[in-house]
This record gives structure tokens, sequence and C-alpha cells, in this order.
């Protein structure tokens, strides 16, 4: 899960309703450091926290900002590889594959269908020319 900090507020009120935004701003800076909680940004997005799993990275639809967890083995010896090539060390790397999900892809198929007509009528009107 990857809530933003007003999510977390959201649920967490529902327990204590005095939280403030600043008290969750500083708790999850204070689970960070000791390595409990992730941040994740992404273009400009709200940062979403999630509790610390172990290394991953993001896939991200573009249409509706849906997060999804997915590990790539395969990253880590492009890594190596950049880091020997350049000399670098105490590495990392975060990998966000963005797209459209399986969702909004439907979602735009069906609104393919609500065009078809027209799409048909300009066909039979370019054809009567
Ligand atoms: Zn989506
Ligand atoms: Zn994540």
């Amino acid at each position: 899960m990857h809530l933003t900090a007003d999510a977390l507020l959201e649920r967490v009120r529902t327990r204590l309703p005095g939280v403030s935004l600043g008290t969750i701003y500083r708790t999850v800076d204070i689970l960070r450091e000791i390595g409990l909680v992730q941040i994740f940004t992404h273009n400009g997005m709200a940062a979403r926290y999630e509790a610390s799993l172990s290394k991953h990275h993001h896939l991200v639809c573009d249409v509706c900002s849906d997060i999804t967890n997915v590990n790539v083995p395969s990253l880590a010896p492009v890594m190596h590889a950049i880091a020997a090539q350049y000399h670098y060390d105490d590495i990392d790397a975060s990998l966000t594959v963005t797209g459209r999900c399986v969702n909004c892809a439907a979602q735009a198929d069906h609104a393919g269908d609500r065009a078809e007509p027209v799409e048909r009528a300009l066909e039979t009107a370019a054809a009567r020319e």
C-alpha cells in the first residue's frame, strides 16, 4: 500500500481525531530514519509512504496513478556494471515503469465503443462523396 500523507492522516484520525498533518510528517520522518517506512515519489506526484519492504521497484499507471510493487532481479547486474564503469560505490537504483493499467485500458476501450458510431458516420459520409 502506498499512502499519501493526507491518506495517512485520514486513517489515523479515525482512531486519534486530534492528530495534525505536521505530526504525520514528523512521525513518518522518524520511521523513515530508522528504516520502517519507505517513501516513493514520481513525476511531481504527492509522496507516498509504505511500510518498509525489501528492495522493490514500481509500476505506475499514468492515468489513475495506481502503484504496484515489482521485483526486478535483472536490474542489479546492470546497476553494478554502470557503477564499475564510472567507479561509483555505495550505489542504489530505483526503477519506475510507467504506462496504463488494465483497468484504465479497459475503460479506454469502452470509450472507443462510444466513439465508433461517429467514426462510422464519417466513413459513410466520406463514401458518399
Ligand atoms: Zn490506471
Ligand atoms: Zn512500493
